[in-house]
């Protein structure tokens, strides 16, 4: 048995949240593979000023919480590739292993422990 195969049930099951999460506010354009940001729900037909500005923070809001979680989505498909690749569990600046401690707290980890605090540095996947 793959030895990291707790690891990737762990990823698929955060795969399938973060993906209800993103359906609940945006659709998948599979084309570019992009979500897009719903807003057909927002009601946009309000002449009203103080409903057009709710109208607008929603909208803002919503694509600060699809940034997030689309970051979320494509560092999980990523480690999920890496697996497939043969490359889980390595450390993406350093090469060394990655603590199995810090995958359990974070499966998707693309650092060591010593190198997490890098991580934000390395290019998006
Ligand atoms: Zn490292």
């Amino acid at each position: 048995m793959n030895k990291y195969a707790p690891h990737q049930k762990a990823l698929e099951e955060q795969l399938d949240e973060v993906i209800a999460q993103l359906q609940d506010i945006a659709v998948l354009d599979t084309d570019s593979g992009d979500w897009v940001i719903r807003t057909n729900d927002i009601d946009q037909t309000e002449t009203d000023e103080n409903s057009q500005a709710d109208a607008a923070e929603e909208a803002d809001e919503r694509i600060a919480i699809l940034a997030e979680l689309e970051n979320r989505y494509r560092s999980i498909i990523h480690a999920l590739k890496k697996m497939e690749g043969g490359t889980y569990g390595i450390c993406e600046i350093s090469g060394e292993t990655i603590e199995e401690g810090r995958l359990v707290a974070n499966p998707a980890a693309r650092t060591c422990v010593h190198h997490m605090e890098s991580e934000f540095e390395l290019p998006l996947p």
